[in-house]
């Protein structure tokens, strides 16, 4: 009979040893690799042969087994690991995985193979492992045990945590199906995934829980997508490339049990396809597109999966073209200041303004907040037009003041982003100051939604407060817990949203609600903006309902600072 070809190794790994010695108790626990041993020489490993690799993991040396039985081995111990369980409690039945290497591919590396192979098998759920070695010829004999085959390239070229290819190799990889291109003709896609506010999920549950919620999304992509080129790219967001026909029901599955995994939260893993066109360029820009179709539904609850398309290569042009020119777009006063009124409700008055900013591009035209803000948010370059913004604005008083016109206090927008760029309250302190204008006079405005699950951010608030500046909250009633925030910040004005004035015509609910939340806001002493002021009813209502200030287009749309009238 044939002997093996090449002296080959096995590990045999229980898996969450340390959780099953914290369940059943040291002792149980090393009785289950004590029986795994003595499984092993049941099956014919000479007892000499056997090391242990770590307190959870033996290597054993099959050399001297014949080729057959080498392989049966292998297989006898994969199937062995259901059973071992015997002696501990029902819920918690030891996983045990099966490795298997030429010996000289683990001398070569000094055990990091048999490590890497360990941490493979640990998120693979096949059982046994093979780490396929050169001098092994009959790999479908071991296939045919349920054996599955890793080389040791893919071991090097694989993220450790989940058992997913890591980036380089992925974008190698992608890099080679494009080059291919028209060679076959089947489609090929490109799926980016991302889990909406996985920051916050870390924040409620830990960092541990959150890595768990990773692993299993990782998991379920890995099920969906068993045969495909599927990566870890960076903490919340993986990548496959397929072939699929049946992508959507795949993602479907996914988004599903992603959902379920902790009712409580229900995490929401969206995802973008890119189908991967001739004249794509590169990788990068694949990657890119199936990126920006899944920010496309970032946020919203009612799609999980989104195709790219034209519209959206348009948009990933001009915000590639924004990140281009930001510092230009500053230095050269592309960037505009505009103003729209605040009007005080009781006396009907002017009582201050919101500075809201405006890119006058000389090829593209008006940009809109909408467009630019998050990109730039996005490219971490929003400091630079905030403050910009913060000086137009002093500077602008300045001149007023100076030419003996009335002066009202304004409020400008802060990114939140702009806290993790600078120190934001030095630099409109010193701007303040190079103008003389006094805090009082400066309002800063951050959106309710930026705050969530932010918590170092109401450090900041608070600073700027001691300063003596007002920090307002922005568009309240648009986040999904707007009232918990108000019991954790403190805040100088409630600024509502203007979606609930949208449908206040013959929607007495819409009234309701807006009524009291004006109500809460004056028993917690916080002064009230409402923001989009249309119609003489909107402002009629407001009155009655005892808000403090009002805006919108009914007083006066935002305009180029120096011609609005303030
Ligand atoms: P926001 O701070 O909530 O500003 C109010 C937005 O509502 C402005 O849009 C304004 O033009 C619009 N608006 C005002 N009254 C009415 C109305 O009666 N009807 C309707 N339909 N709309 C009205 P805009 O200027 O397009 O700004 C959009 C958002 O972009 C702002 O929302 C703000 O969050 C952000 N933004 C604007 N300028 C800046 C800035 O300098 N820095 C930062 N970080 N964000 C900014
Ligand atoms: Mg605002
Ligand atoms: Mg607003």
């Amino acid at each position: 009979m044939a002997k093996v070809p090449a002296r080959q190794v096995a590990v045999l790994s229980i898996e969450n040893f340390d959780e099953l010695c914290e369940r059943v108790g040291k002792e149980a626990a090393g009785r289950s690799v004590a029986e795994l041993k003595e499984y092993a020489v049941s099956c014919g490993v000479d007892p000499g042969y056997m090391r242990n690799l770590r307190k959870d993991t033996i290597l054993l040396r099959l050399d001297d087994l014949p080729k057959e039985g080498f392989l049966e081995a292998i297989a006898r111990l994969s199937e062995h690991a259901q059973d071992v369980s015997s002696n501990v409690e029902e819920d918690m039945v030891p996983k045990i995985r099966v490795g298997a290497m030429s010996e000289r591919a683990l001398r070569s590396l000094v055990n990091d193979a048999a490590l890497d192979l360990l941490s493979y098998m640990g998120h693979n759920d096949c059982p046994a492992t093979f780490l396929a070695a050169d001098d092994i010829d009959d790999w479908q004999a071991l296939k045919s045990f349920g054996v599955q085959f890793v080389s040791h390239e893919q071991l090097k070229t694989m993220d450790p945590f989940t058992g997913m290819l890591v980036q380089e190799r992925f974008f190698h990889l992608l890099h080679s199906v494009i080059e291919m291109g028209s060679a076959h003709d089947e489609p090929v896609f490109v799926l980016y995934f991302d889990i909406d506010d996985f920051k916050a999920y870390n924040r409620t549950f830990g960092h541990p829980e959150g890595d768990r919620l990773l692993l299993f999304v990782a998991k379920k992509i890995r099920e969906a997508f068993p045969t495909d080129i599927a990566c870890h790219l960076s903490v919340d967001r993986f990548a496959v490339i397929t072939a699929a026909t049946d992508i959507a029901s795949r993602v479907a599955a996914i988004h599903k049990a992603t959902r379920a995994y902790r009712h409580s939260f229900a995490p929401e893993l969206k995802c973008g396809v890119f189908r991967l066109e001739e004249g794509i360029g590169s990788e990068y820009i694949a990657l890119d597109c199936a990126k920006l179709a899944c920010e496309g539904i970032k946020g919203r609850f009612d799609v999980s999966m989104n195709y790219f398309t034209e519209n959206l290569r348009e948009h990933l042009f001009t915000r590639r073209y924004i990140t281009q020119h930001a510092r230009q777009a500053v230095r050269d006063n592309w960037i505009e200041a505009y103003a729209q009124p605040v009007i005080d409700t009781a006396t009907g008055e002017l009582c201050g303004f919101e500075a809201l900013a405006r890119w006058n591009d000389p090829k593209r035209g008006l940009l809109s907040p909408a467009m630019f803000i998050p990109t730039l948010e996005d490219a971490h370059l929003i400091d630079r037009v905030d403050l910009y913004m913060v000086e137009a604005i002093c500077r602008h008083l300045a001149e007023r003041r100076e030419r003996g016109e009335r002066v009202v206090p304004a409020s400008v927008n802060l990114s939140r982003v702009d806290f993790g760029l600078c120190d934001v309250l030095s630099e409109v302190i010193s701007r303040c100051e190079r103008w003389g204008i006094e805090r009082s006079l400066l309002a800063i405005e951050i959106t309710e939604s930026a705050l969530h699950g932010e918590r170092e951010l109401k450090n900041e608030m608070d600073r700027f407060r001691d300063a003596g500046f007002e920090v307002w909250m922005d568009d309240f009633g648009c986040g999904y817990s707007s009232l918990n925030l108000l019991k954790d910040y403190d805040f100088d004005v409630l600024k509502v949203d203007m979606e609930f004035l949208r449908d206040m015509e013959g929607n007495e609910r819409s009234k309701t609600i807006v009524s009291a939340v004006l109500e809460m806001a004056r028993s917690l002493g916080i002064r009230t903006l409402v923001e989009g002021v249309e119609k003489p009813g909107h402002r009629d209502f407001l009155r009655e309902a005892g808000c403090d200030m009002m805006q919108g287009y009914l007083f006066g749309k935002p305009r180029p600072i120096e011609f609005a009238e303030l």
